[in-house]
């Protein structure tokens, strides 16, 4: 789950980095009475910044510094609405502004490829970091972390030192990296990214920007993540499917999807878009991966999600026997079809199973046998998907 910049900046206060204060608005009249606060506190200066889930928000005019209770709240009034990158803007962060003297980059992550943890720390912030590690890689100071070890205040100044931050900004970054470090592991993070690290013109080091992913894994020892959901940006579907405990995603085809284990289900995403191409680009409409012991109501549950979807015109159902074997999923289709007519729900558009692997022979006698309507079962993954595709192309 990524956070929003206010609410990252929330976080990082909580653990003592230094951010400027600030609050979120959502009219321009609210953003008028931040600022005349802030004003009456002292700031010089304010900025209105564009609340929205994608970075770039500065070139894309959706960050401004105003001098006055009014500007702030022309600024705003242009701000909310926006569009940044297909994300409308819905709130601002008012914020006193920063004096700044010098931008830096500094990043936490995830380094699936090593393994373990990793830093990115650079003196060249603020504008695109890609870019700076295209264009003059040496510039960009990668630092690995020993997850037992973690981040110290010694290991925080050596990251500091090899991003090539001045002397000046030594003590401070250091500070604020083993305080990031802690935000991190703390909150189950896989990314804390800080861009631009400011260092002011009174010398101190601040966090200006904020960019947080929660690990959605840890959840169950984070019960105080759930009130940073973003309601209005999560999937009524999805959130739907997270209540019945399935694995769904939203995607934006015709073939509704339904697999049992992750890695048949994205071959079934790539084999569906592939034959969707012969009939009109008809793609995948989502990701449900039911898992191994795919009961009946599991089953009735997944066909409810994808159905419910009104983008959906044909389903593949793509289950490989193992341990579940194919004719307990062939009865889970017959009962989850029961199961949703007690549910007053019919499944109005076609279906294409295809089962393989233990029991396919059984399973496939079990589906003929109940001649469910609009059920058609083909045996191959490739034709399948064809089917499904075409079935999908007839129907929109
Ligand atoms: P992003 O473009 O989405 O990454 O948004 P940022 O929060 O990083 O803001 C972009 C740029 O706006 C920063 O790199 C700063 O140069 C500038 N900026 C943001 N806040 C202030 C401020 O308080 N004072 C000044 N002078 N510039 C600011
Ligand atoms: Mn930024």
């Amino acid at each position: 789950m990524d956070l929003f910049e206010h609410q990252a900046k929330e976080l990082f206060a909580e653990y003592g980095v230094p951010v400027p204060t600030g609050k979120v608005a959502h009219t321009p009249e609210e953003a008028r009475a931040i600022a005349a606060d802030l004003f009456a506190a002292g700031s010089r200066k304010v900025v209105v910044k564009a609340q929205v889930k994608t970075g770039g928000r500065g070139k894309a005019g959706g960050v401004k510094l105003a001098d006055t209770a009014d500007e702030a709240q022309s600024l705003a009034e242009q701000i909310l609405g926006m569009d940044i990158k297909g994300h409308t803007v819905h709130k601002v962060l008012v914020e006193a502004g920063s004096a700044i003297a010098e931008e830096y980059y500094f990043s936490f992550l995830l380094d699936r490829a090593n393994r373990t943890f990793l830093s990115i720390c650079s003196a060249e912030g603020g504008m695109d970091i890609e870019e700076v590690a295209a264009t003059d890689p040496a510039a960009v100071a990668k630092v690995l972390i020993a997850p037992i070890a973690g981040v110290d205040r010694a290991k925080a100044r050596e990251i500091a030192q090899a991003g090539n931050l001045p002397e000046k900004a030594l003590d401070g970054a250091a500070e604020l990296i083993e305080r990031l470090w802690a935000v991190f592991t703390d909150e189950d993070a896989t990314l804390v990214e800080v861009n631009p690290l400011i260092l002011t013109a009174d010398g101190e080091v601040w966090a200006l920007d904020g960019k947080v992913t929660l690990d959605e894994n840890a959840a169950f020892r984070q019960p105080e993540h759930a009130d940073l959901a973003d309601e209005k940006t999560t999937d009524p579907l999805e959130a739907r499917a997270k209540d019945k405990d399935l694995n769904y995603v939203k995607l934006d085809g015709s073939v509704g999807i339904i697999g049992n284990g992750a890695g048949l289900v994205m071959s079934t995403l790539d084999v569906v878009a592939y034959a969707g191409e012969r009939h009109g680009g008809q793609k995948p409409a989502n990701f449900l991966d039911i898992g191994g012991g795919a009961s009946a109501e599991v089953m009735a549950n997944g066909l409810e999600i994808v159905l419910s979807d009104p983008s959906v015109k044909s389903v593949f159902v793509n289950v490989f026997g193992g341990i579940t074997a194919c004719d307990a999923v062939a009865n889970g289709i017959v009962s989850a079809y029961r199961l949703l007519a007690d549910r007053g729900e019919t499944v109005d558009r076609p279906l294409v199973v295809r089962l393989d692997g233990n029991n396919a022979e059984l399973g496939r006698q079990i589906l003929d046998d109940a001649s469910l309507p609009g059920v058609r079962r083909v045996d191959t993954m490739d034709e399948a998907a064809e089917k499904a595709a075409e079935l999908a192309a007839a129907g929109a």
